[in-house]
């Protein structure tokens, strides 16, 4: 009884229609999480097939960053932020892949991202422990699977917490973050045009450190991509 009970669940889980996570009401298909209302309300930027777009702008003097892009626009109590809630805090990785589904969609549709591999920004591992994934790994996971080029893990890694930073002076932050990024095996990145890949960008400061660092590689040219943006 217990045993056949269990044996029928995911079957039922799999084919059985669900409420759209935005608006509650309208009930679509497992495969996807929004209605196409929905879908059409998100705010996208359409910063993928714009030059010069306002994520690219914040790496100007700053960094040699080739393009630069966020899905989204990041606004509070909206389809969005309750897509990211979902996904980042309480752990549906489903939604972070179709999140990046979209965001590889775009990449391709924009032919300004000729890209060779996908890079999520490393989290602290004790971090990553503790959350149990890398969002951003997890967006890079569709995004390669759209734009059928390879993830490289276990390679660009972060060395030091900027956890407990938050309360020091922005100077002093960026000093620490500057440094909390190492790449262990330079010589797979070596010649290749690199995706790196975040949730949120808020100053791309973390970006910046990242991405920088990368860029020592020979021959190495970066391009970023995040989910959302965060005006202030
Ligand atoms: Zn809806």
């Amino acid at each position: 009884m217990k045993q056949s009970f269990f044996k029928s669940l995911p079957i039922f889980h799999l084919f059985y229609p669900h409420n759209c996570i935005g608006c509650g009401t309208d009930v679509i298909d497992n495969e996807n999480f929004l209605c196409l209302e929905c879908i059409n309300d998100l705010p996208y930027t359409n910063f993928a097939i714009h030059a010069n777009n306002p994520v690219e702008k914040k790496f100007w003097g700053r960094i040699a960053i080739t393009s630069a892009m966020s899905e989204f626009y990041f606004s509070k109590a909206s389809v969005i932020q309750n897509l990211i809630h979902e996904f980042k805090y309480k752990g549906n990785k489903r939604i972070g892949t179709y999140l990046g589904k979209i965001i590889g969609e775009s990449l391709l549709n924009s032919h300004r991202f000729n890209v060779d591999a996908v890079i999520p920004l490393p989290l602290f591992e004790k971090k990553e422990r503790k959350r149990g994934f890398n969002q951003a790994a997890i967006l890079c996971d569709g995004i390669s699977e759209v734009m059928n080029i390879p993830i490289i893990t276990k390679n660009v890694v972060r060395i030091i917490s900027t956890e407990t930073q938050t309360r020091k002076h922005r100077d002093e932050r960026w000093q620490n973050v500057k440094k909390s990024f190492s790449v262990l095996y330079p010589h797979q990145l070596e010649g290749k045009h690199l995706l790196l890949v975040d949730d949120v960008i808020t100053t791309g400061a973390t970006l910046e450190a990242c991405a920088s660092e990368i860029l020592k590689v020979k021959s190495v040219t970066v391009s970023i991509a995040a989910l959302a943006l965060a005006t202030r």
